[in-house]
């Protein structure tokens, strides 16, 4: 049996959260004067600092209880915040499979914690052989598993999460970023049987609202409160709420939408593959391909001049290429610059 108090870092467990003006008065009427706040204007009052409303509207569309959910000012605050709870500086360690998202190891190096990387196989799986030998290590905190995968953009087998969820001891992050798009199952489902379990999903990408900064990781209600004890009081502010409210009215919307995108992911690689320069088109679980090529350094530049703009992985993935699955028309355009380049 995991527990969980054992893996989180003392000066988190016996920290006292800022208590806010909302947090000591939660009503919604009444004559305010306890925030500071300025009384003329329609942005004056502080957000929700839980985002209640929010919250319940996505307990409704995810199956997930309120208390299971805890957003963040992006999925990237989220990475930050459970790597603050568990992992002391200069002593722990986290895991990733590579390659892999980047902020992972940026997140890791700003809070000064060694990362163990385990290199994706031949097919981007996980060998979880070698995952294994590490799980001894007590100063291993956390494990991230991105799928589907970016960049690779499939996703991880399920079986080999299990197993890793079933062995590991420590916190089990499973970035489902993509998973709008795939056609394999959520961990949403696993929440229950794994208190060591964090799913974290965002409104960046399949609800098309990254500009509005909100992401969601679900767990066990132990590690939610944590979250919020360590969280800044006011973290999503009223507009992204809305925003993301607004959206949630309009789920055929997103529905469409994800329909679309899988569907001109699935036009856009049989055309990729047809291509002289295309070497591989890797299978897809995501709205991106990644596609390896004959000199991935040489097309980015061409159709930089070109005005399409990807995402040059060379450094990641020896020639490779990660195409975001754009419109119809944007997709064409692409193709056609590709077709005229002769290498
Ligand atoms: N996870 C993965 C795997 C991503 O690719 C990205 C964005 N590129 C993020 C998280 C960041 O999501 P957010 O916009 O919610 O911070």
């Amino acid at each position: 049996m995991i527990d969980l108090n054992k893996l989180v870092r003392e000066n988190v467990l016996n920290l006292t959260p800022y208590s806010s003006a909302r947090d000591e008065f939660s009503g919604t009427t009444g004559i305010f004067l306890d925030a500071n706040e300025n009384p003329y204007g329609i942005l004056n009052r502080y957000p929700d600092p839980y985002q209640r409303k929010l919250k319940s509207r996505i307990s409704e569309v995810k199956g997930i209880a309120e208390d299971k959910i805890f957003l963040g000012n992006g999925s990237d605050e989220i990475i930050d915040l459970s790597l603050r709870i568990f992992c002391n500086p200069g002593v722990d360690k986290i895991l990733t499979f590579t390659p892999t998202y980047g902020m992972y190891e940026v997140s890791a190096a700003i809070n000064d914690l060694t990362v163990i990387r385990i290199p994706l196989n031949d097919d981007f799986q996980i060998d979880v052989q070698k995952a294994r030998k590490y799980f001894s290590d007590s100063n291993l905190k956390i494990i991230f598993i991105c799928s589907p995968n970016n960049p690779s953009s499939n996703a991880m087998n399920h079986v080999d999460v299990e197993q890793l969820l079933s062995e590991f001891n420590g916190i089990l992050i499973i970035d489902e970023a993509y998973i709008d798009f795939s056609e394999k199952p959520s961990f949403l489902k696993q929440l229950n049987r794994y208190p060591n379990l964090i799913v974290m999903q965002t409104f960046s990408k399949a609800f098309g609202l990254a500009a509005a900064r909100v992401g969601m990781a679900f767990s066990g209600e132990a590690i939610i409160r944590l979250y919020n004890k360590m969280k800044p009081p006011y973290n999503i502010s009223s507009i992204n709420q809305q925003a993301v409210l607004k959206k949630l009215e309009k789920l055929e919307e997103y529905k469409k939408q994800v329909f679309r995108i899988r569907k001109e992911r699935n036009r856009l690689a049989t055309l990729l593959d047809k291509l002289k320069i295309v070497e591989r088109v890797f299978p897809s679980d995501a709205n991106f391909l990644l596609i390896k090529v004959k000199d991935a350094n040489k097309i980015y530049n061409i159709l930089v001049n070109n005005n399409i703009i990807v995402r040059n992985r060379n450094s990641v993935i020896d020639n490779c290429l990660r195409i975001t699955v754009g419109k119809k028309s944007e997709n064409d355009k692409l193709i056609n610059a590709l077709k005229a380049i002769t290498i």
